[in-house]
């Protein structure tokens, strides 16, 4: 039997693995693990570390959607200086970076808001 992938002979007294009706070495597979996150438990929908970002707390997030807008901005600018197809690509990428990192602020300034409302 040979490797699907590098084509050496597995033998047989080798292991080895099968992956979708193909066999590979050892050398040639290697286990990694992938985080997800999960909203609701085990039925809940499942997301990807890039989908996903942690705040300590509301003031950390905001100070951090301040500093992306910021950067945004600047970037946005400086698109402005290219030529032609590039300055179109990338003005049009950081104007809707910066729409949605403005979106997202305004969302955590009315939650917030409203929260401190509640309070009273
Ligand atoms: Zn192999």
């Amino acid at each position: 039997m040979r490797c699907n992938h590098c084509e050496k002979i597995i033998d047989k007294e080798e292991s080895f693995y099968e992956i979708d009706g193909e066999f590979y070495c050892e050398d040639c597979v290697e286990e990694r693990t992938i985080t997800y996150y999960t909203i609701g438990g085990d039925t809940g929908i499942n997301y990807e570390d890039d989908e996903t970002s942690w705040h300590r707390n509301i003031n950390d997030f905001m100070e951090n959607i301040k500093e992306r807008i910021e950067l945004y901005e600047k970037w946005k600018k400086q698109s402005e200086n290219l030529n032609g197809l590039y300055m179109l690509n990338d003005f049009s990428e950081y104007s809707r970076l910066l729409e949605e990192a403005q979106k997202l602020l305004e969302k955590s300034q009315k939650e917030d808001e409203e929260e401190e409302w509640n309070l009273k």
